[in-house]
């Protein structure tokens, strides 16, 4: 029976978050990729973080009240990470199958999907805006749940810590939700289709490897680290949300409103007359820093769980620098079809890839 419950517990989650996602009122926002055969944008009802907060209460009232142990999916985690990858699955079979092929190979196809964007109800649900907030929705209460584990076993002499890697990582979802609309001008919604990568990837691959650094820490006794040493590593976090968020942000305003100054930040664009391109602020120091954040930030948060020669919690980090390095290829293949000799001249003057001075 208690496999059951755990089993199709994030099953129910999912179910929520998308009636939810639904039926809470939202903002209408115009995104950047164009309606299929249209010059018109699609539109997005976004409500990401008014859901997140109520799943957050949800999980607080039901422990609060014994409802439901607070550390319910770190006890069911093996059972939960079985119905979600149930779950994953026919979602990416059910996202597939049904639409023509793209490839040659059917494999390929089911990886990387077939339908490039999927609405319904005139936009009110979007798939990939879904599973994003499906995947960190899951992601915060997994985390909030397996630290409740650590704080059950050692109350008084819990981990600093791990305490604040959980608070970096909620802090991390928070921004992505607060900013939702931000993602609607990256890779996934404009390179990428609907298949297992996106969608088994949000629902069992976000939430249960994201939280991995917790997973397999929350058990473990207080390291001890030293406060000094535990604000290095919120601040190599923090310089990492600055880089990621601030060189997302400055695309997006040039995106919106090609003149609008960001953080004092004059906007300088190189252009061929058609298209332009960003070279200062952010985009001048690197072709892709907000890559480098997204690293820096992940190292930040393992770092804080105290147990630096352990291997698993370094998995999330290094996930990234192998996701991300190989999406800057693309992405530089991509916009060097896209922009031709303005994106040589870009490359000129910003030659980093990611690293400034190094790569
Ligand atoms: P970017 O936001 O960097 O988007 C790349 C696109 O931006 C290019 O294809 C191009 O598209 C445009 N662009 C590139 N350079 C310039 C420039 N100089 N001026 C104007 N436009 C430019 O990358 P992603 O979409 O991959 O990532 C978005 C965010 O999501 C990043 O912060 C990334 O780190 C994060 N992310 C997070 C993940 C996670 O799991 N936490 C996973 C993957 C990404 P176009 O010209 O068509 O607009």
């Amino acid at each position: 029976m208690d496999f059951i419950l755990g089993f199709f517990t994030p099953i129910l989650i999912y179910a929520l978050i998308f009636a939810l996602n639904a039926l809470l009122p939202g903002r209408w926002v115009t995104g950047y990729v164009n309606k299929p055969n249209s010059e018109e944008k699609m539109i997005y009802h976004l409500n990401g973080f008014p859901v997140f907060s109520i799943l957050f209460l949800i999980w607080f009232l039901f422990g609060y009240f014994d409802v439901v142990p607070f550390d319910y999916l770190y006890n069911h985690r093996w059972h939960g990470l079985a119905g979600a990858f149930v779950l994953g699955t026919v979602f990416t079979l059910g996202v597939v199958l049904p639409y023509p092929p793209v490839r040659k190979s059917f494999f390929k196809d089911l990886f990387l999907g077939r339908i490039e964007n999927l609405q319904h109800w005139g936009g009110r649900v979007d798939a990939k805006m879904w599973l994003y907030l499906a995947g960190a929705t899951m992601l915060g209460l997994n985390a909030l749940s397996f630290t409740a584990h650590h704080w059950i076993l050692y109350r008084e002499h819990a981990s600093t810590g791990i305490l604040l890697s959980t608070i970096l990582i909620i802090y991390f979802v928070i921004d992505y939700l607060i900013f939702e609309d931000v993602h609607l001008f990256t890779y996934d919604l404009f390179a990428e289709r609907i298949g297992f990568k996106l969608g088994w990837g949000c629902m069992v691959f976000y939430p249960y490897f994201y939280s991995i650094f917790l997973w397999t820490t929350a058990d473990l006794p207080d390291p001890q680290t030293p406060v000094w040493l535990l604000a290095i590593y919120v601040l190599i976090f923090f310089v990492g949300w600055i880089l990621a968020r601030g060189a997302n942000m400055q695309k997006y305003f040039f995106k919106r409103n090609p003149g609008k100054v960001f953080l004092g930040i004059v906007p300088e664009a190189i252009t061929n007359g058609d298209k332009t391109l960003l070279v200062n602020g952010f985009w001048g120091i690197s072709r892709h820093i907000n890559y480098l954040g997204e690293i820096l930030m992940a190292t930040g948060i393992i770092l804080c769980t105290g147990y630096p020669t352990l291997i698993w919690p370094w998995l999330y980090p290094l996930y990234y620098v192998v996701l991300l390095f190989m999406r800057q290829r693309d992405d530089d293949k991509r916009c060097s079809l896209k922009y031709g000799e303005l994106w040589k001249t870009y490359v000129k003057k910003v030659p980093y890839r990611i690293i400034p001075y190094i790569y």
